[in-house]
């Protein structure tokens, strides 16, 4: 007899997992429980008066050519782009990655990165968290000038809380680089993500919609607008029930909802887990999506702006991704703003949060006056990124241990706690499929 598996929550991990699992002999059903009222969580894109927007800029690159060619293999078309992301100070642009671009800078900051990065106090130490990284890797004048406010604003952690996870990879500039990026070249950077693709139509939902359409009905369903809220094991079997009154039967489960939802669906949690649980930080996104009846801002995808007296930390112009998202001569913007529960974006009032947006467009010179910026939506996400705080990994190793001795099958950026991208997703729910 094969197995019959549920999977909880339908964003692009329990899509994909089902889409691997699917070949195995051994599998005989797979539910997908999901929450929302549409699969692909946060590769969702949204609709609004004819316009595409998704939950924050997601474009697709990857170090892992297998699972990037399958990603694109599901696509109708795509569009093939070249990066051009900017860093905003004080109104200068200066091309990403910072440190390639310094001679854009005004005269006391450049001096400042090059003096600092070539005589570095820090450069010896071992870095154990973000920001001594940073000050190791960069020096003071870069940390300063950019990374430091920048990942302040993103984050709203502080760096020095935060542990190497995010950052170990970003590779160090030589003297060289950093002296030709001075003396006014600027240099191509993070080469792996200079290049990337777009779906055609259909914005980065036609990621999950892809995969979607290539599970087999007679193994695979997808049942929307159900809310895990109990996972119960007795002996072998397990009973999951979704908060309308549903009750599901497996034999395996494997969950890709926040590992904070599934605990809260869990009977008899010990108290040592649940409190690693809760200690466990994440960010939240809201993302507007705002109009104005002209392009001030280029022939750019992204910009990263680390003046705190704008509330918003990126923005990114849903025009450069292709014809289908361009509409004549405005332009259409995704616009960031981290929060946590109860934090002051958490708590401001929505006409307030407008204000800041449209503030934030004029002072960073995307708008000429703020009766120009056109809120077309605001919509707010939960989970959107995992913090790698100091405690992260001591906690994840004791919730994985217990969920491992309950049988339950942890996957997913929440699933799992981990930051992962769309290629990590795909490559996390191919090897389970193959471990399983
Ligand atoms: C701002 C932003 C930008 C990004 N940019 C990129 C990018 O450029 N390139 C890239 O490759 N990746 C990018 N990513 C990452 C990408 O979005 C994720 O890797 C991917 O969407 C994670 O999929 P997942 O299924 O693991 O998680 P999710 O998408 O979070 O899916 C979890 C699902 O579980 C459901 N759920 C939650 N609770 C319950 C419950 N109680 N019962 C039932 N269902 C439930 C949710 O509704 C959701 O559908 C970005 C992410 C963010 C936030």
């Amino acid at each position: 007899m094969g197995k019959n598996i549920i999977i909880l929550g339908a964003g692009l991990s329990g899509i994909s997992t089902a889409y691997f699992l699917q070949e195995f002999d051994w599998v005989e059903s797979i539910a997908l429980l999901e929450k929302e009222s549409r699969p692909g969580g946060l590769c969702r894109t949204i609709e609004k008066d004819g316009y595409l927007y998704d939950i924050g800029p997601h474009i697709l690159f990857s170090k892992d050519i297998e699972m990037l060619e399958l990603m694109l293999s599901v696509l109708e078309e795509k569009n093939d782009l070249k990066r051009s992301n900017q860093i905003l100070y004080k109104k200068r642009q200066i091309q990403y990655p910072f440190e390639n671009d310094l001679s854009k800078l005004p005269d006391e900051e450049l001096s400042y990165c090059i003096n600092a990065f070539n005589h570095n106090p820090y450069e010896e130490y071992e870095a154990s968290s973000m920001i001594q990284f940073f000050l190791k890797t960069f020096g003071e004048g870069i940390t300063n000038t950019y990374l430091r406010p920048y990942n302040e604003k993103i984050w709203k952690y502080d760096p020095a809380f935060m542990n190497t996870s995010m950052v170990d990879r970003i590779p160090k500039p030589t003297q060289e680089e950093i002296r030709r990026s001075a003396a006014g070249e600027t240099i191509e950077g993070y080469l792996h993500q200079l290049y990337f693709s777009y779906p055609s139509q259909g914005g980065i939902e036609a990621v999950p919609n892809g995969f979607l359409k290539r599970l087999d009905p007679a193994k695979c369903a997808v049942y929307t607008g159900k809310t895990v809220c109990g996972v119960e094991r007795i002996g072998e079997e397990y009973t999951v029930r979704t908060a309308d009154g549903g009750a599901y039967e497996a034999d395996m489960v494997i969950s890709t909802i926040p590992i904070q939802a599934l605990t809260a669906a869990s009977r008899d949690v010990p108290e040592e887990i649940r409190e690693c649980v809760n200690s466990l930080r994440y960010n939240s996104i809201a993302i507007s999506f705002v109009r104005t009846p002209y392009d001030l801002c280029g022939e750019n995808y992204a910009f990263m702006i680390p003046d705190k007296n704008v509330t918003f930390h990126r923005i990114s112009k849903m025009d450069f991704l292709g014809s289908a998202y361009h509409h004549g001569d405005e332009a259409t913007y995704m616009v960031e703003v981290t929060y946590r529960k109860n934090d002051s974006v958490d708590i401001m009032t929505e006409a307030k949060f407008q204000e800041e947006i449209r503030d934030g467009m004029v002072e960073i010179g995307f708008a000429r006056r703020k009766e120009d910026v056109d809120i077309l939506d605001i919509t707010k996400y939960e989970y959107a990124y995992v913090i790698y705080d100091l405690n992260h990994s001591g906690n994840m190793v004791k919730i994985r241990d217990y969920y491992a001795q309950q049988g339950i099958i942890l996957n997913g950026r929440f699933g799992n706690f981990e930051y992962w991208n769309m290629d990590r997703v795909l490559r996390e729910s191919y090897e389970l499929s193959k471990r399983l």
